[in-house]
């Protein structure tokens, strides 16, 4: 079968996987999905998509009026960070340019949470910025994430979810290997229908009359 890419809406997307709502730089690694069928769900796909993702997550305001061009600088993020992740996981050098990316992002704007001390409320800490620098913001804050998600003691629970064709990154916890149950429950049917082509083939066989009971692996 030839594979096809075709973008479909973020409702098709499997729901958040594991570690994106502590790190938005995971969110924003997970934010292109490959779907079974050679489909993609791109939530970053138009600037109203990259606009709705950031306000979702408070790194920008609603009507914050994103271009084309920011949404690019977001994907082009998340393909750095996606690199930086699965060179992490393989236990393998970083392309040196993904490195420079996410130092620069970080470095270019300030995202010090500075000390304001208002009249009637008093102290408060807020991150003022222009607003021609909502994306940049945005960029610094999702590579400083980046930047702790892979030094601190979470990047040695990171993994890549095991159900093909999905694309996703997680936060292992305990045992499971997957983004989602969506997942979960499409790698235990592969591994079902796999067994029963197996045994099939075994009746098949007429020099095999005995049927082997083998422990199911766990799920
Ligand atoms: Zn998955």
């Amino acid at each position: 079968m030839e594979e096809f890419v075709s973008f479909v809406t973020e409702e098709a997307a499997p729901p958040s996987a594991p570690g994106e709502d502590e790190h938005p730089a995971l969110a924003l690694a997970n934010s292109a999905v490959a779907l079974p069928g050679g489909h993609m769900a791109d939530l970053l796909g138009t600037p109203a998509q990259a606009e709705q993702w950031l306000t979702r997550r408070d790194l920008a305001p609603a009507d914050a009026g994103l271009a084309e061009v920011c949404a690019t600088q977001l994907r082009s993020l998340r393909e750095q960070v996606r690199s930086l992740l699965a060179s992490r996981i393989a236990g393998q050098p970083a392309l040196p340019a993904a490195v420079t990316a996410i130092n620069d992002a970080m470095t270019r704007v300030p995202t010090a949470s500075l000390l304001l001390w208002d009249e009637k409320a008093g102290p408060c800490r807020a991150t003022p910025h222009p607003t021609t620098a909502i994306v940049e913001h945005a960029l610094a804050v999702i590579a400083a994430d980046a930047a702790d998600l892979l030094t601190a003691a979470d990047a040695a629970r990171l993994t890549a979810c095991a159900s093909p064709p999905c694309n996703r990154f997680l936060l292992k916890r305990g045992r499971r290997q997957w983004c989602s149950t969506r997942c979960g429950d499409r790698a235990r049917a592969a591994r079902a229908y796999a067994r029963r082509t197996a045994t099939t083939d075994d009746a098949t066989s007429p020099t095999q009359q005995v049927t082997v009971h083998r422990p199911a692996p766990d799920a």
